[in-house]
């Protein structure tokens, strides 16, 4: 199974800390925008007909700013001419402020039976001064059109001078919005955006005090009956995101649009950040690819370490033989006995213990081989 993402750059406003490839004032390009993606998705889909795709997620950007025909559309070619699963999951993001009742019903009409809606915050002071469109009370609104519908969260730490009563609040609102599953990001201040300047003046957290934001979100997702299943995704029984999942347990997946990448049988590919580049490209018959490498060797096996041990399974001792052929208990044997302090072992897996888990990368770095 494969993953189908499709990226849709277009925002009402920039927020602060924002370095995705999401523009604020290019919305007049929509049109043309979306009519070279079904051509992008026309000759993919040719490319690809081997492969079935049991997700698609629309992400952004503001998938839902845009017109909801757009939408429509797109998921309707995709379903046209990828092979889909009858039962994929199929997921948009929303921004509280963006979404009604009409564009809800096109939605749903073509499929889509996911909603990751970004909240941040609970706090309206805050939600204004990182230049969100939207306060609390949108929030509720948006929840209200979806209920009933399988709802995803997205709450971010690591904020100037926020405290954990901010967290909790954020996360109390999540779930009377009806949330199942909640993402927990922290805060990465990007060279470029305002966010930074605030960084370089020694404004944000100390690392030693997200973390306490983040011990405090995940000890209190677990009390409301949320499964921690990756660093930073919790989710109600049931409800993992099948999407991230895939890519965590290094499947394929195939990026439609703007600066989307892609990771097809051992070639990593990424197209143009650029909106015009993009549309001249496909008008021209030609794919928007700007990088293109072959991954081979150590570096699959490093990726996928890399991968799994994000996710709270960890490395699966029977999938890494299918994928390598050989055993990971006997290939790391040496990484493992360095680092068993911080690892669970068993039959089953090789997992980095719960109360490591949040500072994976100092632990996964010693898994890399060169
Ligand atoms: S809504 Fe999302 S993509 Fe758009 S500017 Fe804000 S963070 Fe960036």
């Amino acid at each position: 199974m494969a993953g189908i993402y499709v990226h849709v750059p277009f925002c009402k406003q920039k927020c602060t800390y924002c370095d995705f490839a999401s523009y604020s004032r290019e919305i007049g390009k929509a049109e043309a925008y979306f009519a070279c993606l079904l051509k992008e998705i026309d000759s993919r889909a040719l490319e690809l007909k081997e492969k079935t795709f049991n997700t698609i997620y629309l992400g952004g950007g503001t998938p839902s700013f845009v017109k909801a025909e757009f939408i429509g559309a797109t998921i309707n070619r995709i379903k046209k001419v990828f092979s889909v699963t009858s039962d994929a999951e199929i997921t948009i993001e929303i921004n509280p402020g963006t979404l009604d009742e009409q564009k809800l019903a096109i939605y749903k009409a073509v499929g889509i039976n996911r909603f990751s809606i970004g909240l941040q915050s609970a706090y309206d002071e805050r939600l204004c001064s990182l230049n969100r469109i939207h306060t609390a009370e949108q929030f509720l609104y948006a929840c209200s059109l979806l209920k009933g519908e399988n709802i995803s969260v997205d709450v971010m730490i690591g904020l100037k001078d926020q405290k954990i009563e901010e967290v909790k609040a954020t996360i109390d609102l999540a779930i009377k919005g009806g949330a199942n599953h909640i993402s927990v990001y922290a805060l990465t201040p990007e060279e470029g955006t305002p966010m930074f300047t605030t960084y370089l003046n020694g404004e944000l957290p100390s690392e030693d005090e997200t973390t306490e934001l983040y011990d405090f979100a995940r000890d209190y997702l677990s009390t409301l009956g949320f499964e921690r299943y990756e660093v930073s995704n919790f989710a109600k029984k049931g409800f993992y995101s099948k999407h991230n999942l895939n890519y965590w347990r290094r499947g394929e997946y195939i990026g439609l649009g703007v600066a989307a990448s892609s990771c097809i049988d051992d070639r990593r590919f990424t197209n143009t950040e650029k909106i015009d580049e993009y549309v001249h490209c496909l008008l021209n018959d030609k794919y928007a690819e700007i990088f293109s490498e072959l991954i081979e060797g150590d570096e699959i096996k490093n990726e996928y370490i890399m991968l799994a041990m994000r996710t709270s399974e960890g490395i699966i001792l029977s999938d890494y033989t299918k994928n390598f052929g050989s055993d990971f208990l006997i290939d790391y044997k040496r990484e493992i006995s360095d680092n068993q302090k911080y690892l669970d072992v068993c039959d089953y897996s090789v997992k980095i213990k719960d109360d490591y888990l949040y500072v994976q990368n100092q632990i996964i770095i010693n898994f890399m081989k060169d």
